[in-house]
């Protein structure tokens, strides 16, 4: 299958007809190729979201949320479909893609449109005027997007984007096109006015760059790395583009010596590995108290021991492909540096699958690995390595459990693991980061702001932080007639 461009409403290749091979991670075979955009395709997207740009935005929101609505139910109706294609182009497990990609891109817009519905008139009143703010779309915006849940987190920036009245121009990470084309197919179906969703598929370095440096395009939503995003930030920073970084993290897992240990240990295997430890979010650290930490590590290497590498359609497949062999090859490189810091593998660093089936093929597999033994400070403890690892590391305080969690670069989001609520939620307000989750991991709620602090990130997304990115806030003061 192969991935066109999505400009003005038609597929088309790139204009000087160059593509790149789509490569499935799990098998190493290619099953399509890519359009290979440039400056100049960029250039045709943006001129086709200026000349739609006028007429969506005239359009209400209660308008353009029934929109959101029909594209979620053209998903919907294709909704096996997305997993399908999610889990070819990352090499993610089938249920796993059923169950998060493909469920949470319907949701994204569906969440949008009801949240558009919500929404009361802003005013103030003052004894002598009424401020009424109007929030204003920015015009065109570029949207640039990873390739760990690809749909899903495309889709968080797409919906509440045209909700408040933009046109886009989108570009896909170029190792997973495929749902993005998925969903120019559906806007395409229902019929979505040309040139309000533009997709152009690519290299960051030559298609998203060219997106960073338009001057037409007035803000850049980026979800990716945070090397890339420093440099989308100097690349648009001085454009006076608005900017919302959402970038890596290091999380920590942090086991209380109160916590309940089968809920802890469950907690941080799905912390550490769902998506094989690609989810930014992911709790890469787990510290533990130094009572308990015996118990947890033998508890925590059972239940790792225990889970399924495989291929990807195998259901019992809980650990899939990594996103490339490259990828693999970097991941490993951590494993290597851990043992010379003076870790311990007590679990994984191999390449072999270990479930029921086992493919013979090319796939980048790994199966998911604890390090014991690091200093907290050392680079595999401290570096975003965006694959299976978990490293383990022992506190005898909760002064020292913060101290641990705040000593890396980032700071995106973690859990905490105790039975006492107060104790837990007084440790979590010390923790720098945009996001703690006690007793529990990923459990959101769309309206909460998402996104991190230190070097994961600028700005936030979810409910009003995603509509007040995607808007340019208007106030309009009325001085009351004297009569
Ligand atoms: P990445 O290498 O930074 O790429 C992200 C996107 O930026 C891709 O579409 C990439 O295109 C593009 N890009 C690369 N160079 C560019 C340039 N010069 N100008 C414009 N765009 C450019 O990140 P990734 O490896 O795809 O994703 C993994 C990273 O994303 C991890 O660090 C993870 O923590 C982070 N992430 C963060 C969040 C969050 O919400 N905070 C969520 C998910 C992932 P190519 O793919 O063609 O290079």
């Amino acid at each position: 299958m192969n991935a066109l461009n999505f400009i003005d409403g038609v597929f088309v290749d790139a204009v000087d007809g160059k593509t790149l091979a789509n490569v499935n991670p799990a098998t190493g075979q290619e099953i399509g190729t890519i359009a290979r955009s440039k400056k100049a395709d960029v250039e045709v997207a943006v001129q086709a979201a200026m000349r739609s740009r006028k007429d969506w935005a005239s359009r209400s929101m209660l308008e353009r949320a029934d929109w959101l609505d029909r594209i979620a139910d053209g998903l919907e109706r294709r909704k096996e479909e997305i997993a399908q294609r999610e889990s070819r182009d990352t090499g993610k497990p089938l249920t796993l893609a059923r169950r998060v990609d493909a469920q949470r891109s319907i949701d994204n817009f569906r969440f949008f449109a009801d949240f558009a519905r919500q929404q009361e008139p802003e005013v103030f009143e003052m004894a002598d005027a009424t401020n009424i703010v109007h929030r204003n779309p920015i015009g065109v915006v570029g949207l640039i997007t990873p390739w760990n849940l690809p749909l899903y987190l495309l889709s968080w920036k797409v919906a509440p984007a045209l909700l408040m009245g933009n046109t886009i121009v989108a570009k896909p990470s170029e190792m997973t096109p495929l749902t993005a084309a998925l969903m120019c197919e559906v806007a395409s179906e229902i019929g979505l006015p040309s040139g309000v969703i533009n997709v152009v598929h690519g290299y960051g370095p030559e298609v998203g760059q060219a997106i960073l440096e338009h001057p037409s395009i007035g803000a850049i939503s980026f979800t990716g790395g945070t090397a890339t995003g420093r440099h989308v930030a100097a690349t648009a920073a001085p454009l006076f583009k608005k900017l919302s970084l959402e970038l890596g993290g290091k999380n920590a897992t942090i086991v209380l010596d109160d916590a309940d240990l089968d809920e802890a240990v469950s907690g941080a295997v799905r912390a550490g590995f769902t998506n094989g430890g690609q989810v930014c979010l992911c709790g890469s650290r787990i510290l533990v108290h130094q009572s308990i930490a015996d118990e947890f590590t033998q508890r925590l290497v059972v239940a790792v021991d225990a889970m399924v590498c495989g291929p990807p359609e195998d259901a019992s497949t809980q650990i899939g492909a990594l996103i490339s062999i490259e990828h693999l090859e970097k991941v490993e490189s951590y494993i290597e540096l851990g043992v010379e810091e003076g870790g311990t593998i007590l679990t994984g660093g191999t390449r072999e699958m270990t479930g029921p089936v086992i493919a013979t093929n090319a796939g980048a597999f790994l199966r998911p690995t604890i390090i014991d033994g690091l200093d907290h400070t050392s680079r595999t403890s401290t570096e975003e390595i965006f694959g299976p690892i978990v490293t383990v590391h022992r506190f005898d305080s909760d002064e020292e459990a913060i101290e641990m969690a705040n000593s890396t670069e980032y700071g995106l989001a973690g859990s905490i693991w105790s039975t006492n609520i107060d104790r837990a939620h007084a440790l979590a307000q010390q923790i720098e980061t945009g996001i703690i989750w006690v007793n529990t991991w990923l459990h959101r709620d769309l309206r909460t702001p998402f996104g991190g602090v230190k070097n994961s990130g600028v700005g936030r997304e979810g409910g009003n932080w995603s509509l007040g990115f995607f808007s340019e806030p208007l106030n309009v003061c009325i001085k009351h007639s004297q009569e």
